[in-house]
């Protein structure tokens, strides 16, 4: 459905890797083309360089998108792992908001368009880089409901950097088979329509399988059905709302084993020799929802249930099925992610992947142009559970190991309207921007309510940032646009200039920033005494008795830069 209230995701979780490789995804995405020389769908310019075409029929909201509101999706396939074949149909149901008699959907050129069916009428269609234009024979009528059933079969290529769908085997040699598209698209594996803004009200979810293997997808486990050919179909449905990128196959040997958190369902599934280590690591599960029940609300997919399910990449937040591949250790990749000591206490894609339910998942952005409302709020999740376990300080030390991943090269929103992923900025600028929103707010009880009201407003909501600035605004009673601009939309970060007259005993204070109107309050002076500097980007002057060596600036509290003279 669409979720947009007044104006207008890929996790790519930033720091999952390449298959079987340990290097921080980010790392991999600024060294290596993110589309494979076997793909049939051109290159991408992933939010650099001029846009493809197949970047913005992928990425606007054109006029055959608009046109139309998701309301359902049946996915009823065959997997066949000898064959690496996929075949079968999504049923598609959507409301028409005006008259037309074209929509767009999108299916990767790669895999064949079988038929398109309106009842038993087939349908005309128009392939287009990636895109597919549906023509009705009929015109189709504002707010009238439709369903079409779009056949599909082929091969998915394995491309990006979760390789989009894979056909794999696990350790000992048993098919294992995933999906992981976030940003690819959810087109290179199934027809849909292939965006942010829109998105169906629920989904049923059915994969027919060799009857030896167990999948483990979105939603709540149904039922399952032997076909009598070898083949069985397990049947899922997602109750709420659903990211295109977040729908997920997991195929394997897999084992199961559950839990229970008051009334939430929680499924943790590995392979068979992986068990033991998956029941000691997976039970951080619990204290990562009562952390973020604790500041948000209820986890909120309650009637889908938590799922945990051991992959081979290192993770990604497939609502209601969050995929693992940590390891089964602390850290990230056995590494203390942010090089503070913090991260070693826990299972860094645990804390993560499990904070997009909130955040990526339940609120969603409209366009991945503002994908940071996915990753630095997730990324800011991750010190809020720290926090709820360990306390603020170690909160604050945890998100300031972020500094040294920034680059500030280039804003964290990128192009609207335009397929392509923002810059890792999005996770880490993200972060320590949210905490200097904490220091502006500066009461710590307030912020704890405007945090809970902030997802609690737009929770199953897609939404832009000025969204976000607009709530914030009215919240807080503050004019927090040109900071949030700064922030967000712009490469520098704010500077505070700070000149010293020794014998005069004074110093003078402004920002330097790209925003004209741009104004901060910011802690100055003395740690254990700190004063609140009103400062602008105009001079201002004041007494200090601290020499320049000895006035400090808080800067693990706002993320600036300080210069003095
Ligand atoms: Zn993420």
């Amino acid at each position: 459905m669409d979720k947009t209230p007044a104006c207008v995701s890929w996790c790519r979780q930033v720091l999952a890797v390449v298959v079987f490789v340990s290097v921080p995804a980010f790392v991999v995405a600024q060294t290596s083309p993110q589309t494979s020389p076997s793909s049939s769908t051109p290159p991408r310019s992933r939010g650099q360089g001029e846009p493809t075409k197949a970047d913005l029929l992928r990425g606007a909201y054109g006029p055959y998108r608009a046109n139309n509101d998701l309301l359902f999706y049946h996915l009823d396939i065959r997997i066949d792992p000898e064959k690496k074949l996929i075949s079968g149909k999504n049923t598609i149901r959507f409301k028409m908001l005006k008259d037309d008699t074209r929509i767009q959907l999108d299916l990767n050129d790669a895999i064949k368009v079988d038929k398109i069916l309106l009842g038993s009428a087939p349908l005309h269609y128009e392939r287009d880089s990636g895109a597919v234009f549906v023509d009705f024979a009929e015109t189709l009528r504002t707010d009238h409901i439709y369903t079409i059933d779009f056949y599909y079969s082929g091969s998915p290529v394995q491309t990006g950097r979760f390789g989009g769908f894979t056909f794999g085997t696990d350790p000992s040699g048993q098919p294992w088979i995933y999906t992981a598209c976030e940003g690819i698209g959810a087109s290179i594996w199934w027809p849909n329509k292939d965006q942010w803004r829109d998105e169906v009200e629920n989904m049923q979810i059915s994969v027919s399988i060799p009857n030896n293997l167990v999948d483990v997808s979105n939603g709540r486990f149904t039922g399952k059905t032997d076909l009598g050919d070898g083949y069985t179909r397990w049947d899922w449905f997602v109750h709420y709302p659903i990211n295109n990128y977040d729908v997920s196959v997991n195929i394997g040997n897999y084992q199961h084993f559950s839990d229970r958190l008051g009334d939430l369902d929680m499924d943790f599934y590995a392979l068979p020799d992986d068990m033991e280590k998956a029941r000691k690591q997976f039970a951080q599960a619990k204290g990562m929802i009562e952390a973020y029940q604790h500041y948000f609300g209820d986890y909120p997919f309650k009637e889908d249930g938590y799922k945990l399910i051991e992959v081979p990449y290192s993770g990604m937040e497939h609502q209601s099925a969050v995929t693992y591949g940590n390891h089964f250790a602390n850290g990230y990749l056995e590494r203390d992610w942010t090089g503070v000591g913090i991260s070693p206490r826990f299972d860094f894609i645990i804390i993560h992947e499990s904070g997009h339910e909130w955040f990526g998942n339940s609120i969603t952005a409209a366009d991945s142009s503002d994908m940071w409302i996915h990753e630095g709020w997730t990324t800011y999740l991750e010190s809020l559970y720290v926090e709820y376990m360990y306390g603020k300080d170690d909160a604050i030390k945890y998100l300031n190991g972020y500094k040294s991943k920034v680059k500030n090269e280039r804003p964290i929103i990128t192009a609207r309207g335009v397929n392509g992923e923002p810059p890792p900025d999005q996770y880490f600028k993200g972060v320590l921007f949210i905490n200097t929103l904490r220091s502006i707010v500066n009461d710590d009880t307030r912020w704890w309510k405007l945090l809970h009201d902030f997802y609690q407003h737009f929770k199953y909501q897609n939404i832009m940032t000025e969204d976000v600035l607009q709530y914030f605004n009215q919240q807080t009673g503050m004019n927090l646009t040109p900071i949030f601009d700064q922030y967000l939309r712009h490469t520098a970060i704010p500077i505070l200039e700070l000149k010293f007259d020794g014998p005069d005993g004074t110093v003078s204070y402004r920002w330097k920033a790209d925003e004209p109107m741009f104004k901060m309050p910011v802690r100055v002076g003395r740690k254990d005494n700190w004063q609140i500097l009103h400062a602008t980007a105009e001079w201002q002057t004041m007494r200090t008795a601290l020499k320049k060596d000895d006035f400090e600036v808080a800067t693990d509290l706002y993320y600036v830069n300080v210069t003095k003279e």
